[in-house]
């Protein structure tokens, strides 16, 4: 079996020295354990903040050890009678070809015709629940919310823009990094307005979508987005700080934030959450977006990149902005 090491801590953006392929050979299976073949592997943005050796809501990845992250597969051999050979689970052993251990560490999931396993970990899985909650429980979602997303052609950036229209919001709108991104925002994902932040003046292009201002605030990128959300956001507004990923790379100071006084002067509220604490919503989540998802009113894409050898530069390229929806990795 082959993984992935974490071999030296990066500094600023990843490089293919910081990582290694290692070759294991893997002891007999235990009673009440599984194999698992993998079949896709997620690559996420706070996997970055895991290669740095600082205390986070997720410890560090350790040297010269595999790393983890999500991943789906089917179980390949078995024993344990609650999971057996052929069984399709999600889990946290990615990074990897085969994954074993006791079959409480793997989660059984539910094939779903014509749909491939790997929208667990994007649409169905973490990055949709992700979505779901910031805008619910962090966010107040409100009907008739003017709601801005800014990171909004990923993965957990698709998935706010339509949970926002089936809540009952009055106005999307998304940022994201390239024209192609832009248009689909509003052609496919239902956006009522987009820019593209690379041409510069977030603000300016903001107010321009915004004319009425916004209600809420989805943040995924912090910095120049977070600042003029500020400046943007009506009276009462809510900001759900889901990530910060301008910063991810960064070997400087983090970029300023200003606008500030306008959490007070506009009574705004500004949360930030991490998932662990929130799983309990995954089954409110599966019962409102899952027939949504089933009749066809969701719509999600995936940036699928092929070998286990490419899963380094998925990654990368994920942090670059290579991926439309959520990136992932086919075994
Ligand atoms: P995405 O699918 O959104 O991929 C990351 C995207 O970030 C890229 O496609 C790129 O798109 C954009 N990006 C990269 N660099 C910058 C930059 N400097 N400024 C603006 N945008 C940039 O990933 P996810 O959907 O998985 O994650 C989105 C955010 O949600 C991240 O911040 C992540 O950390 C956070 N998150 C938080 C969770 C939580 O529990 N709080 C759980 C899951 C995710 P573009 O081409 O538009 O630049």
């Amino acid at each position: 079996s082959s993984q992935w090491h974490l071999v030296a801590r990066p500094h600023g953006e990843p490089v293919p020295s910081d990582v290694a392929l290692r070759t294991v050979d893997l002891p007999p299976l235990g009673e009440g354990e599984v194999r698992v073949a993998n079949e896709f592997l997620s690559v996420d943005p706070y996997m970055r903040g895991r290669m740095n050796d600082v205390p986070s809501y997720v410890p560090p990845f350790r040297l010269d050890e595999p790393m983890t992250g999500g991943a789906v597969g089917r179980v390949v051999e078995s024993r344990s009678s609650d999971l057996p050979v052929g069984t399709a689970v999600s889990h946290n052993d990615g990074w990897r070809d085969v994954a074993q251990g006791p079959a409480k560490a793997f989660s059984r999931v539910e094939e779903l015709p014509g749909v491939s396993l790997s929208v667990h970990l994007g649409a169905l899985g973490l990055t949709g629940l992700t979505a779901y909650t910031g805008l619910t429980r962090i966010a107040g979602l409100k009907e008739g919310d003017v709601v801005f997303v800014s990171g909004a052609a990923g993965a957990v950036g698709t998935m706010v823009g339509q949970i926002a229209r089936l809540r009952g919001a009055s106005r999307v709108i998304g940022s994201a990094g390239s024209a192609e991104k832009v248009a689909l925002l509003t052609s496919k994902y239902g956006f009522d307005a987009a820019f593209n932040y690379r041409d510069g003046d977030v603000l300016g292009q903001l107010q321009a979508a915004a004319p009425d201002g916004i209600d809420v605030y989805f943040d995924n990128v912090g910095g120049d987005h977070l600042s003029a959300a500020f400046e943007t956001l009506n009276r009462f507004g809510r900001i759900a700080v889901c990530g910060a990923i301008g910063a991810y790379n960064a070997t400087g100071a983090e970029q300023g934030v200003t606008g500030t006084t306008r959490i007070v002067t506009r009574s705004l509220r500004v949360e930030g959450f991490t998932m662990g604490d929130h799983w309990d919503l995954a089954p409110e989540f599966a019962a409102e977006v899952g027939p949504a998802f089933a009749d066809g009113r969701f719509v999600f894409d995936e940036t699928v990149v092929d070998g286990l050898d490419n899963t380094f530069d998925a990654f990368v390229g994920l942090l670059r902005g290579q991926n439309v929806g959520k990136m992932v990795v086919r075994l």
